[in-house]
């Protein structure tokens, strides 16, 4: 593992880092190391995320001393909250987060999205900017500064919660960034989002959503990870996709269906394609190569209306939509569609752009 301070590979307590970048069972060793109890690790799990204290003096339960120490070893907060806006239309919250080497990321909070579970869902970021240049997405225009580190990733979660005094019982992998280019921090913070001495968040409520690179989502097949899968496809000809979206050059669409044809029956992961429409993506013959795409059971087509953003594309207006939504219906095809949170703070998909535009160190 990396310090993002630092830039040195370390183990635990090595130097001054990120002490949310840790398992349970990488802590246990640390606290085995110096001396303490196997239980500490998970003690300290339930202070830093099921209490979720902003300082270790807080941690009642340990010694000065092991407050002390721990203190002199880790760093506890990765993020310093920078400005926070909430939607006069639905009460959607959005946060810019600030890295310690000067980075703006940003998350979301969506607390009434209309579903009947009572869903409060929490949008973050993967990466700091993104390399990928979709065409259409907000995140593309800033290019690619870093992968976050997993505790970046969890500490975006603590910092919602505390501030809003929401704990949410979904997280959604759809703010900044593209997941599966981060593959190991972002499956490490899922797995200790669901730990139950911590967030306790439920497989099922955990979504990694990827524009489709095909080596991971078979590696995420592959080593039965329990999240559900989101591919963003948005396009259903291969020439106007790759334009769109240049991950199509090296992860073509089709091989990944193919892949997922042979792997997908067997695994037990919830998987929905994305869709953003746009005026020129949703036409008749768009819906029939949708129809042929979803002929694996299990797999839903979640539309979402394009945002305004500083791209070219055209808004569809309400009449081609309901007629698109028409014509995949009558076709059988499963589909939702994802209503748009937060537009006047430009909170909701694709629309994340970390304003700040100085994204160097200071
Ligand atoms: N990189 C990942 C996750 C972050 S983007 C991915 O691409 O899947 C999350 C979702 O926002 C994706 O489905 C993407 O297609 C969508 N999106 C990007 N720009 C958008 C825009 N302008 N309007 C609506 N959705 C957009
Ligand atoms: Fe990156 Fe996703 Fe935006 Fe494409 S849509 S640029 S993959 S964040």
């Amino acid at each position: 593992m990396i310090n993002v301070l630092t830039g040195r590979s370390h183990s635990p307590g090595m130097s001054r880092d990120f002490i949310k970048n840790y398992t349970v069972a990488e802590l246990e060793e640390f606290f085995l190391s110096i001396g303490e109890k196997r239980y500490r690790s998970r003690q300290l799990f339930n202070w830093m995320y099921e209490r979720n204290i902003d300082s270790f003096d807080l941690m009642t339960d340990f010694s000065k001393e092991l407050r002390r120490n721990l203190q002199e070893k880790f760093i506890l907060m990765p993020l310093v909250l920078s400005e926070r806006l909430i939607s006069g239309i639905d009460g959607t919250e959005k946060f810019l987060f600030k890295t310690m080497d000067g980075h703006y990321i940003e998350s979301v909070l969506i607390k009434n999205d209309g579903s009947d579970d009572g869903r409060l869902t929490v949008c973050i970021s993967s990466q700091a900017g993104c390399a990928m240049g979709c065409l259409f997405c907000e995140t593309a225009k800033q290019g690619f500064h870093r992968n976050l580190e997993t505790a970046e990733i969890l500490e975006q979660l603590c910092q919602v919660r505390r501030l809003t005094c929401v704990r949410n019982n979904n997280v959604v992998f759809m703010g900044m960034g593209e997941p599966f280019m981060n593959y190991e921090n972002v499956l490490k913070s899922a797995d200790i989002m669901n730990y139950s001495f911590g967030f306790h968040i439920s497989v099922r409520k955990i979504t990694i959503s990827t524009s489709g690179i095909t080596s991971a989502i078979e590696r995420f097949i592959d080593e039965k990870r329990p999240y559900n899968l989101a591919i963003s496809l948005n396009d259903t000809e291969p020439e106007k996709r790759i334009k769109n979206m240049p991950v199509e050059k090296k992860f073509p669409f089709q091989r990944i269906a193919s892949m997922l044809g042979k792997k997908f029956p067997a695994s037990r992961n919830r998987l929905t394609i994305e869709y953003v429409m746009r005026k020129d993506n949703i036409s008749e013959n768009d819906a029939k190569r949708l129809k042929n795409i979803f002929r694996y059971s299990r797999i839903k087509l979640n539309l979402i209306t394009l945002n305004t953003g500083s791209h070219n594309f055209e808004i569809p207006g309400q009449e081609e939509i309901d007629s698109f939504i028409r014509m995949l219906e009558i076709m059988n095809v499963p589909i939702t569609v994802r209503n748009s949170f937060g537009q006047d703070i430009s909170g909701a998909c694709g629309q994340l752009s970390g304003r700040m535009k100085n994204y160097s160190s200071d």
